[in-house]
């Protein structure tokens, strides 16, 4: 077996007894790279000699008999909205194409802190404003499973990375789904944390209010390990909680005899494929068996969710996405005078969807309009959150598909916005409410013409701050159903080295 095709957990326990190095540890995932990133194009780059130097100095480390962190060598890849000193941050923006992050996000010095090895910078929508990486100016990222469809977005590159098993962690964020969905479509573990546990310092902002930043990883036991990494007050980010950082790795078994689980009625209307929606029924079965007594229950306002954050996110984006004017960041147009100069710039340095965003924002926030949109959804979202907080009186913990469907075609949504948007239809509620939620691979589902199977993923959703929860929850129902997945993970990433031998690719 290769070292890429191991657990997180066995690399890291080989890495720690030194049967195996950093430096081994890294070879074998750029030789991953080298064979299938030209089939899926995960990566906007791939730092080789910077996570080089990195890996040989985690390797000075355990030889001398020091302790380099809880990562200790591990490969992780970054979404490229994260600041990594010295490494390129585009947002997948041709205004950002070349400008070079002055300084570490917290997130990132405090992975390099623990031992993290970086293998690179992972394609995305632009500004991580899509559902499908299709956004992105440096072209689409393909889902390992079938390249012919997405593998979600916007932090499609992170989650194809681990999906296709070149790189076993790596961070994304989620502002309005951009970690689950792409986990739910790539067959992936992601999670969105609770608003505040994570440090934004070093994100580049999309929506304030919402964006967090989080793990992709192979099993619940990954997200939690990177999680106890990033988590944690954060000076640097004034909206970064003071809860101590707790130990998640050290608290996920537990029995779930007892729990009590919510199924909101509102979420499964929302379009369901049918086989997801089977698929799920089953889960809820395999929970009850377990244990956990499933309950249905209602959150009345879900409906409007999709449309509040279809307010919100954009005004913010509007305001946030101001400072790329040509003049202090990356790429500027020549033109005769300021004004022009800021008018080509943004005209010719954003995307499409990026100026959709600014436009609909920037009407929703001008006066005499304010009122009427960005302060009626700044409300409804106060009531969404109050549906929350009622449900979570009876409930531990509520259950959705992440996603309406399994992964859906490249080109299949890029045209019609709003069914696009739909993709995030489960996932914004739980953003607007600042919620933490997991989505774990969960089910197969055939699709099309070659009768593919595909990945769906399960959105376990808690209360705030109560990550511990929603990843016991999850732990103990991979233990239940994780092989059966695994061992399909397994034959697709068989199937892409196949593929890559039989069609040589540029
Ligand atoms: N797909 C959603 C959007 O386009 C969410 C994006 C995200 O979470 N960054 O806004």
């Amino acid at each position: 077996m290769e070292i890429w095709e191991m657990s997180t957990k066995e690399i890291l326990s080989l890495l720690k007894s030194r049967e195996i190095t950093a430096q081994e540890v890294l070879d074998s995932y750029l030789c991953r790279i080298t064979e299938v990133e030209p089939l899926v194009r995960a990566y906007l780059e791939v730092l080789e000699p910077e996570a080089r130097a990195e890996a040989a100095k985690v390797d000075a480390m355990l030889i001398r008999g020091e302790d380099p962190g809880i990562l200790s060598g591990l490969p992780c890849a970054l979404k490229d909205n994260l600041a990594l000193k010295g490494a390129r941050c585009t947002c997948a923006s041709k205004i950002l194409e070349n400008w070079v992050a002055p300084y570490d996000a917290t997130c990132v010095a405090r992975l390099k802190k623990q031992g993290a090895v970086f293998l690179g910078k992972t394609n995305m929508d632009e500004f991580a404003m899509g559902s499908s990486t299709e956004n992105s100016a440096f072209g689409p990222t393909k889902n390992p499973w079938d390249l012919e469809r997405v593998p979600g977005g916007s932090s499609g590159g992170s989650a194809a990375a681990v999906a296709a098993g070149m790189a076993p962690l790596a961070l994304g964020s989620d502002t309005g789904g951009s970690i689950r969905q792409p986990a739910s479509f790539t067959g992936t573990y992601g999670l969105k944390p609770t608003y505040g546990l994570v440090s934004r310092y070093g994100l580049v902002a999309f929506a304030s209010s919402l964006d967090q930043i989080g793990p992709f990883g192979q099993s619940v036991w990954d997200c939690a390990l990177l999680l106890e990494a990033i988590a944690g007050y954060d000076p640097l980010d004034s909206t970064s909680s003071r809860k101590e950082p707790f130990p998640y790795t050290k608290h996920l078994e537990s029995s779930l005899r007892g729990l009590r689980a919510g199924v909101p009625g509102e979420f499964l209307g929302f379009g369901i494929d049918p086989d997801v929606r089977e698929g799920f029924e089953k889960i809820l079965e395999i929970l009850s068996d377990m244990g956990v007594i499933v309950e249905e229950t209602s959150l009345p306002t879900l409906p409007y969710a999709l449309d509040t954050y279809y307010v919100i996110a954009p005004s913010e984006a509007s305001s946030n996405l101001a400072r790329f004017d040509g003049v202090r960041y990356g790429f500027r147009a020549s033109a005769p005078n300021l004004e022009s100069m800021y008018q080509k710039t943004r005209g010719e340095g954003f995307g499409r969807e990026v100026r959709r965003r600014i436009m609909l924002g920037t009407f929703a926030l001008s006066a005499g309009y304010y009122d009427a949109y960005y302060l009626r959804a700044a409300r409804i979202r106060t009531l969404i959150r109050r549906d929350f907080e009622n449900a979570f009186e009876k409930f531990d913990v509520l259950l959705s598909p992440t996603t309406p469907t399994a992964a859906f075609k490249l080109g299949e949504k890029i045209e019609d916005p709003i069914s696009m948007y739909l993709a995030d239809v489960l996932t914004v509620p739980v953003n607007l409410a600042g919620l933490p939620a997991l989505s774990m691979p969960a089910g197969f589902v055939i699709t099309g013409e070659k009768g593919k199977e595909l990945p769906w993923g399960l959105q376990i959703i808690g209360k705030p701050f109560a990550e511990t929860t929603v990843l016991q929850v999850g732990n103990a129902l991979e233990q239940e159903i994780g092989k059966e997945i695994n061992d399909k993970i397994r034959d697709m990433r068989r199937d892409l080295t196949r593929t890559r031998e039989c069609e040589p690719v540029d």
